[in-house]
């Protein structure tokens, strides 16, 4: 866990969060300031600044996988995923994270 991570501290419970998916290796929540009708970001417990940074090729396969399950919990069937990599792509939060939008979806994305 790195100390200064807001996504660290809400996978480790030290902000309570509810997660509309969770296993060993990933959790999904709301976003706070939502882009779409449904907005929910998928995050590894792990902490990895951006997908350039994973290097364990279990952690992308699970990462997937929590996507679709936590799509699967939500029972949405049609959605996009986005994953902002580096400030000038717009990634604002330095622990990887997938987006989850579903409904309406704001330009942004
Ligand atoms: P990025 O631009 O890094 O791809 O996306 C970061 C996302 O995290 C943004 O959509 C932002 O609204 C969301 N976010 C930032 N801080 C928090 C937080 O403390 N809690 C939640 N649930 N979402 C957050
Ligand atoms: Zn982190």
């Amino acid at each position: 866990m790195k100390e200064d991570c807001i996504f660290c501290k809400i996978a480790n419970g030290i902000i309570p969060t509810d997660f509309v998916y969770e296993n060993d290796y990933v959790a999904a929540f709301k976003d706070i300031n939502p882009k779409a009708s449904t907005h929910v970001l998928v995050i590894p417990k792990e902490h990895y600044d951006s997908l350039n940074e994973v290097n364990d090729d279990k952690i992308l396969l699970e990462l997937l996988k929590g996507v679709k399950e936590t799509a699967k919990a939500l029972n949405l069937d049609n959605y996009r995923t986005v994953i902002n990599t580096g400030k000038g792509a717009g990634q604002e939060v330095f622990h990887i994270h997938v987006h989850i939008l579903s409904g309406k979806v704001l330009p942004k994305f």
